[in-house]
């Protein structure tokens, strides 16, 4: 199963890939953490990104196309991945066709998981996510008992600094402006399926996978 997640920020595209990682034994690559996994080591890839992710903008697609194909090409993609994050833009979904062509892996599906729109500040805002143990958390749907610290572990919770208000507001423009295009660009392909992202999130995982095992 070759899959690209797509959905607004706060779509729970990224709560969803964790659980389809867990069921169907393939790995989420994610650009978003792979690319904070690169600011908070410092390296000058993440030297590179961390202003254009605070302020809400893309990454540029040579850094992020670099860093899929080399993830891409590592031994645990071979049967299968979900891309959660990737691609964002016309052309980082061009250049991800000539690089799965060139890899002979090409795409099973496009998932989008729809959200209204004004749903999504609340659910991005609200995001918090614990440093020991990464659970998350929403302080309007789903808070820790103790304000600010982990249910599971205790640990301090804290917001993402691309979470934070006016980041947010771009990144959503930044998704109505690009990234929205890619449903059409996958439906043109004819591998374009969808889901309802809101109400209960088993629900929600029970449609993906039953998309997923009609394949
Ligand atoms: P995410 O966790 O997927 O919402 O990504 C967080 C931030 O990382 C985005 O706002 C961008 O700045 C950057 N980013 C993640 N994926 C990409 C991508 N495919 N292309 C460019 N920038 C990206």
């Amino acid at each position: 199963m070759r899959v690209v997640l797509l959905g607004a920020p706060g779509s729970g595209k990224g709560t969803q890939a964790k659980r389809l990682v867990a069921k169907y034994g393939i790995p989420q690559i994610s650009t978003g953490d792979l690319l904070r996994e690169a600011v908070a080591v410092g390296s000058a890839l993440g030297k590179e990104a961390k202003s254009y992710m605070d302020g809400g903008d893309l990454v540029p697609d040579s850094t992020v196309l670099g860093m899929v194909e080399e993830r891409l090409r590592q031994d645990d993609c071979k049967s299968g991945y979900i891309l959660d994050g990737f691609p964002r833009n016309t052309a980082q979904a061009e250049a991800l066709d000539r690089m799965l062509g060139s890899l002979s892996m090409s795409l099973t599906v496009a998932l989008s998981i729809d959200i209204p729109f004004e749903d999504l500040m609340k659910r991005l805002t609200g995001r918090r996510t614990c440093k020991s143990c990464e659970q998350m958390y929403n302080v309007y749907f789903t808070p820790s008992q103790k304000e600010n610290a982990c249910d599971k572990c205790s640990g301090e919770l804290f917001q993402r600094d691309d979470d934070k208000e006016e980041t947010i507001k771009k990144r959503l423009d930044v998704y109505s402006a690009q990234t929205a295009l890619l449903i059409g660009y996958y439906h043109k392909k004819g591998i374009l399926k969808s889901v309802v992202g809101t109400g209960n999130i088993d629900d929600i995982f029970k449609n993906i996978c039953d998309i997923f095992d009609s394949k």
